[in-house]
């Protein structure tokens, strides 16, 4: 059979390119070896991790914070089992949701393992062994990333286990011990924590959240402490022990010092990901690679002719949204038309409590690039919705560039801050000022007057401080 695109993984990488290959006339057919389509995002990754964080957000909120709106339910009583029903259900809900677009758009599922076999060829072995080969005008590798281990520390998913396994523990535990201060570690500590979970986080940096803008990051730990976080910062994980129930993690400072121990129910590893392209064949076919990672140009395009990649297996964040809009660029340029990624505009999101994201530049980026700049800052107690929500954690910051006024950067740690963001990446799309967000009407009484407070801030005429 051949096909104007063949895609490896269907993750949201992968999945989209297919689509908008498809919406563009191709024929196409995707690669995917799980039972599912969807990749990492659908299946174990964002959609069932924001599925528990939600539910054990509403049960927290339920125990602590809705007696003091004079809502008086009793004492929440949980149901992990249920509670596992719904990230279940809403995982299953999105997978059958791919396959239905698959259908719509007459994209082929060929279900199996693929391997580079030649140029323009990939050979895809199903559940039987057997090999097909399939030939493609263009061949795409969307493969996405798996967990990164610990050295000397084995994963066995019951006790000592990676993001998959924290998805579903049989019941939380005690004690929880994250290593590494990233976003899935702070998330899925998170969870946990709001189910009871006592949490230690043990991170070789000196700060949490590594590459997010500094003063945001101190915020998050000062409030995730607040919430019973206890963090070890600049130590190392030197070793897991398993004991007859649960491990005990030997911690060390980085600076050196005597190590201390730290008993677990579960030890999660998260100190992050490494792209996947085991059992491809990249190196066969010559495919540039650099840090694991596979070597594109601007359009995607390997060093071998008729091969791209896009996603986590390639350069800049791991993130779904990125892998998106990749697949939808690269489809595009196939197609003859003008794809592009503004990398400059990609935003993130820690689904923590409150939430925390961030477009564009941090102020360590700016200063390390020598950019002026002028900072804006309103925080959300001085917001009527938050006061009325009992939300008041947190602030926006709006970065911009001190001589043209240009939005360079926005941080928001707050509640609803993952939707809040997008009015500033709309704006930087456009290349918008602050002023352009100062100006803008913004609903009263809503959180995003935060927002425009604080580009309001830039030039120090907030109104509401
Ligand atoms: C716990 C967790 C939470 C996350 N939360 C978020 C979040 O909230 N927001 C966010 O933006 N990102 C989040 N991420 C990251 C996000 O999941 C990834 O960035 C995203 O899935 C990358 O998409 P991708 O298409 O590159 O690859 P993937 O989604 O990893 O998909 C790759 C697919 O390729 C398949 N595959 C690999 N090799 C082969 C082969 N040889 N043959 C056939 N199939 C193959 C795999 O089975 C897989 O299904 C999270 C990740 C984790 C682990």
């Amino acid at each position: 059979m051949t096909y104007d695109l063949l895609v490896i993984g269907a993750g949201p990488g992968g999945y989209v390119c297919a689509i908008r290959a498809a919406q563009l006339g191709m024929k196409v057919a995707v690669v995917e070896k799980r039972e599912t389509l969807g990749g990492t995002c659908l299946n174990i990754g964002c959609i069932p991790s924001k599925a528990l964080l939600h539910a054990s957000e509403a049960f927290e909120e339920a125990g602590h914070g809705l007696a003091a709106l004079g809502v008086v339910v009793g004492r929440p009583k949980l149901d992990l089992a249920a509670m596992m029903k719904h990230k279940d259900d809403t995982v299953a809900a999105n997978v059958a949701g791919v396959a239905y677009l698959f259908k719509k758009n007459k994209i082929d599922w060929l279900k199996g393992e693929a391997r580079l076999a030649a140029p323009g060829q990939v050979a895809v072995k199903g559940a039987d062994g057997a090999e097909t080969i399939y030939e493609a005008g263009a061949i795409v590798v969307a493969t996405g990333a798996e967990v990164a281990p610990l050295p000397g520390v084995e994963i066995d998913e019951q006790i000592v286990v990676s993001s998959t396994g924290a998805l579903s523990l049989a019941k939380p535990p005690k004690k929880l011990v994250v290593v590494g201060a990233g976003v899935i570690g702070l998330e899925l500590g998170s969870a946990w924590r709001r189910l009871g979970a006592e949490v230690a986080v043990v991170e070789f940096l000196d700060r949490i959240l590594p590459g997010m803008d500094g003063e945001v990051a101190k915020q998050a730990r000062r409030l995730l402490e607040k919430q019973g976080f206890a963090f070890h910062l600049g130590c190392k994980v030197t070793g897991v022990e398993k004991a007859a129930s649960g491990a005990k993690a030997t911690i060390e400072p980085v600076s050196g010092g005597a190590p201390q121990r730290l008993d677990a129910d579960v030890v999660l590893v998260a100190i992050g990901r490494r792209p996947y392209t085991q059992g491809l064949g990249l190196e066969a076919q010559g495919a540039a690679m650099e840090r694991g990672r596979i070597v594109v140009d601007a359009r995607f395009a390997t060093n071998v002719a008729g091969l791209y990649a896009i996603g986590d297996v390639i350069r800049g964040p791991m993130l779904a949204h990125k892998a998106e809009d990749e697949g939808v660029a690269l489809a595009e340029i196939l197609a003859g038309q003008a794809g592009h990624v503004n990398y400059d505009v990609i935003p993130s999101v820690v689904y923590a409590s409150p939430e925390i994201a961030s477009v564009g530049k941090s102020e360590e980026e700016l200063k390390a690039a020598g950019v002026a700049y002028a900072v804006g800052k309103f925080s959300f107690s001085a917001n009527g919705r938050a006061r009325a929500t009992r939300r008041v954690d947190g602030f926006v910051k709006v970065l911009a560039d001190a001589s043209t006024d240009r939005v360079l950067g926005v941080h928001i740690v707050g509640f609803g801050a993952g939707e809040m963001i997008h009015e500033a990446a709309v704006l930087m799309e456009f290349g918008g000022a602050s002023e352009d967000l100062a100006r803008t009407c913004h609903a009263h009484p809503t959180l995003s007057e935060a927002v425009k407070e604080a580009a309001l801030a830039v030039e120090k005429r907030a109104l509401h401080v």
